[in-house]
């Protein structure tokens, strides 16, 4: 049966970057006889909003459920909409409703991509951030008394339950045992925050009797960031709460490279619901209209959202394809001048369909 996937370009490059998505997904689809209906919409973008005075239509909900999984640009354009609009009018809406509780980011040093870190070589940062997506730090629950006084008080609280913890720790366990080192590191700050972060760091405990060849590690998050940039070597798979999981998400990515290249999940593991790939940069209104967005991103989101339906090995073909084209290095391949090439988001994203096929 054919795979339904809505695509949703977005804002700036999103609109660039998506159809180069697309080209390498249609490739490995072939190539690999998956059926793939795609499905482009134009909401959840600024201009729809600025036609509408809303970000998504009425119908949104039934219209994307029934899709099997959404291929996402990027939003946002300050400029014409203020972001706690545009972010919260759209991508957040997706996350809540279709409770894709979990965030997923790979950060791998591709080869060919330097590390701002000093020495690093492809094999050296290969490790998943497993973010908690959908409660903890960012529950929104609180208040403000006295406003306006010199006695004002504000106050927010950390939702954290057993379920949520249970059900990001299970998600992160079961990848850590597909991959070859075992290993995890769950990230806390139980020294500080004396409630939530140690009832989190007991639910690990609990967890990890249902995996004895998992190798567990709790690590405080100040010194869990020093150790991403020091020895990014030492980790795996590494999960945390939605506040920590959003830092760590972003300075692993950062420690590989160029941010045009990662790429993330927004997952609802069951299916219940469609999953979100999105690559990890934004929408760049500074180079958006001149082509020279890199697509890489996005193209490695088809991979995650190919494996997310099943389909492995043809999810590895297009992360092989990506690393053939990087390690070819910006003499003889078209890479983006983020990577200090020539190409343009056209090319370089003909040369991975072309990779793949070959
Ligand atoms: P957001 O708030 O949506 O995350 P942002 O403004 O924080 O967006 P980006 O839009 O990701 O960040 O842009 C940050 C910088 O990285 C910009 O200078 C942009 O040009 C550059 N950049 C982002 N994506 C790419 C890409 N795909 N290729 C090349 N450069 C990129
Ligand atoms: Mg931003």
């Amino acid at each position: 049966m054919a795979h339904r996937i809505a695509a949703i370009a977005g804002d700036g490059i999103g609109t660039e970057v998506m159809p180069e998505g697309l080209r390498v997904l249609e490739a490995a689809a072939k190539r690999f006889g998956i059926e793939l209906e795609v499905e482009h919409f134009d909401f959840a973008s600024c201009d729809y909003y600025l036609e509408h005075g809303q970000m998504l239509p009425d119908d949104w909900f039934d219209t994307l459920s029934s899709f099997d999984a959404i291929f996402f640009g990027a939003v946002g354009w300050p400029e014409k909409v203020p972001d706690h609009i545009s972010l919260w009018g759209s991508l957040l809406q997706f996350r809540r409703a279709f409770d894709q509780y979990i965030n997923l980011r790979p950060c791998r040093l591709m080869p060919g991509i330097k590390s701002p870190l000093a020495d690093r070589q492809p094999g050296d940062i290969d490790f998943y951030v497993v973010r908690e997506n959908t409660e903890g730090e960012y529950s929104s629950v609180g208040g403000k008394m006295f406003e306006g006084t010199e006695r004002e008080v504000v106050i927010q609280d950390t939702v954290m339950t057993r379920v949520g913890i249970d059900r990001v720790l299970k998600y992160a366990f079961e990848l850590a045992s597909k991959r070859p080192r075992h290993s995890l590191t769950s990230a806390t700050k139980s020294n500080g925050i004396s409630i939530t972060m140690p009832y989190w760091d007991e639910r690990v405990k609990a967890m990890a009797k249902h995996y004895p060849d998992i190798t567990v590690d709790q690590f405080h998050i100040d010194i869990l960031t020093a150790n991403f940039v020091l020895h990014p070597d030492w980790f795996d798979v590494v999960v945390a709460s939605n506040l920590f999981g959003d830092i760590l998400s972003d300075l692993g990515p950062a420690c590989t490279g160029t941010i045009g290249v990662a790429p993330s999940a927004n997952i609802n593991p069951e299916g219940k619901y469609p999953s979100l790939f999105e690559p990890v940069h934004g929408s760049a209104p500074d180079i958006a209209g001149k082509g020279i967005a890199n697509p890489i991103g996005q193209i490695w989101c088809g991979a995650m959202m190919l494996e997310h339906l099943g389909h492995e090995e043809a999810s590895k073909a297009i992360v092989n394809a990506i690393e053939h084209v990087l390690a070819a290095g910006p003499e003889q391949a078209p890479l983006t001048p983020d990577l200090k090439g020539q190409g343009t988001t056209q090319t370089l994203g003909k040369a991975i369909a072309e990779a793949l096929e070959s």
